[in-house]
């Protein structure tokens, strides 16, 4: 157990790294071939963190264990209610666990500590609102059919689902499938990703812990080519359920087509904000400028786009700088950073690539400073960034960068800000600033994405679906409508003898 104000103190540098072990048929065990994946500190390149690195010979049997487990029906065969109870008691341990967890957030994604409880907090609101779920799965009855014929429509489980996420919101991304899955009565093989495997194999006690049966859920770690492959590939799995890259999402989605297996899909994005002249234009800044930094910009949502009414453009992007420029990069341990380092130097080098090719396409870049400590640092620091000059179809303004550059392009006509706003490959999410209401509700109607929040950035509630369409996905997240994603239908007809005349 980690002395959490010792780990503080010593600015996240730790002794010797936290060994984890995988969970498979409810045992804690390391891998067959005792090999280790070593998690090193984005902030200061020392260790972290030890992961067992599964076999295929361990992914085998973590989707053996989980479809005995779903064959048997131990865990679906469960009453709703006692489903929901234990649901719940997964929410009490996360919270009684919270700081733990928030911690390991901070060492391995390099969050700063300061703010990492926000994830912790909407993952428990998740478990909660998903244990809710369990006493809340039913289908339909038809009466009304030919004769004294009864029709029903059923939900069932979809059996082992494979659940593959990325480094962000490693614990956020597994309490966003794995609540609503095993409400649904579903059983799962997870692999968190290499870069932050910690915290999901935390959960993998506490769900012990809660009382969710040995078997039900299996974690393992591993890279992507292998061990994510092997799982997304086995045909004892039902379901797979991706938050990651639109490349791998693609990958994955054919791997599914071809095998006709059930598939939802969480991917990139490059969302737009846009705000027009008779916004609350301070209050369109600061979220527009946290929209792109928080998390240092590696927000599937991160609003990476700025469209602005022509007649502010050069007032409010100016604020916008200027809060971008106020934001506290630093150690994700000192108390007062707002924004840590990114996660590791490949996604520093793509970002930085990214600014070349900007300048390349003719765009004017400006860049918050950062300290010499920063910059003469182990740790993969990158300065806020804000294009302008930025015309739609650069590279800059179409793909996908997840760090904190934000790209500003000036608009006329609400038209033509609709043009530019649905002009990527992408649709995942969408803010509109503006006082009047029948523009606001026009842009959320018309916006390709799968959210829209007018007045308002980076909000969510485990009540809300959230997902993409196009390039971002395909499929829906929390919400009610998460069992539909985890359920499959059964039709029974029950052709009754008549026992009354005519009846
Ligand atoms: P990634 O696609 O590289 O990896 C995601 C996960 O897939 C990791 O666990 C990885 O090991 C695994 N993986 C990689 N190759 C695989 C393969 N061939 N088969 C099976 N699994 C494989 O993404 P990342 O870099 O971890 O995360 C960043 C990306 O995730 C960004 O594009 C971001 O927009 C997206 N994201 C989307 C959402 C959403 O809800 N839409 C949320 C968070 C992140």
């Amino acid at each position: 157990m980690l002395n959490r104000e010792m780990v503080i103190a010593n600015r996240g540098v730790l002794d010797q790294p936290i060994a984890f072990r995988a969970v498979i048929g409810g045992k804690f065990i390391d891998a067959q071939s005792r090999e280790t994946i070593a998690r090193e500190s984005p902030a200061h390149g020392g260790p972290i963190s030890l992961y067992p690195r599964a076999t295929i010979e361990d992914v085998n049997s973590a989707v053996a264990a989980a479809r005995n487990a779903a064959d048997t029906r131990i865990w679906s065969g469960m009453s709703g209610r006692e489903r929901h109870r234990i649901l719940l008691k997964v929410a009490q341990i996360i919270e009684a666990r919270r700081q733990e967890l928030g911690l390991i957030e901070a060492l391995e994604g390099g969050k700063p500590i300061g703010n990492v409880d926000g994830e912790i907090q909407s993952s428990i609101d998740n478990w909660e609102y998903g244990a809710t779920l369990a006493r809340h799965t039913y289908g339909d009855t038809y009466d009304e059919l030919d004769g004294p014929r009864l029709g029903l429509t059923l939900r069932e489980p979809i059996g082992v689902i494979g659940i593959i996420t990325p480094w962000n919101y490693p614990l956020g991304a597994v309490s966003q499938k794995l609540p609503f899955a095993l409400a649904a009565g579903n059983c799962a093989v997870i692999k968190p990703s290499e870069l932050t495997s910690g915290t999901t194999l935390i959960l993998g006690e506490i769900l012990l812990e809660a009382g969710v049966p040995e078997g039900v859920v299996n974690i393992v770690c591993g890279y992507g080519q292998d061990v994510g492959q092997a799982i997304v590939e086995h045909l004892e799995v039902d379901m797979i359920s991706f938050t990651g890259s639109t490349a791998v999402g693609r990958k994955v989605g054919a791997i599914a087509g071809e095998t006709l297996r059930r598939v939802s899909l969480e991917l990139g994005g490059k969302s737009a904000q846009v705000v027009f002249a008779d916004a609350n234009l301070e209050a369109a800044a600061r979220g527009v400028a946290t929209g792109i930094t928080l998390a240092t910009g590696q927000i599937c949502i991160a609003g990476s786009r700025l469209l602005v009414e022509r007649s502010v453009a050069v007032e409010f992007t100016n604020l916008v700088f200027e809060h971008m420029k106020a934001v506290r990069v630093g150690d994700p341990f000192d108390a007062y950073t707002q924004v840590g380092p990114v996660i590791s130097s490949a996604q520093r080098e793509r970002i930085q690539k990214y600014l070349k090719i900007g300048s390349e396409e003719g765009a004017t870049g400006r860049s918050a400073a950062l300290s010499e400590r920063l910059r003469t640092s182990k740790g993969y620091y990158v300065a806020p960034m804000l294009f302008s000059n930025v015309q739609p179809g650069m590279r800059i303004e179409q793909e996908e960068i997840f760090g904190p550059v934000l790209v500003a392009m000036p608009f006329d006509t609400a038209d033509e800000a609709l043009h530019i706003a649905n002009g990527t490959s992408y649709g995942l999410y969408g803010g509109v600033w503006s006082k009047n209401i029948d523009r606001a509700f026009a842009f959320a109607r018309y916006m390709k994405c799968g959210t829209v929040e007018v007045n308002g950035y980076l909000n969510g509630s485990p009540e809300l679906s959230v997902g993409g369409i196009k390039a971002s996905g395909i499929g829906h997240e929390k919400g009610r409508h998460s069992i539909e994603e985890y359920t499959q239908l059964k039709t029974v007809q029950l052709s009754l003898d008549p026992v009354f005349s005519g009846h």
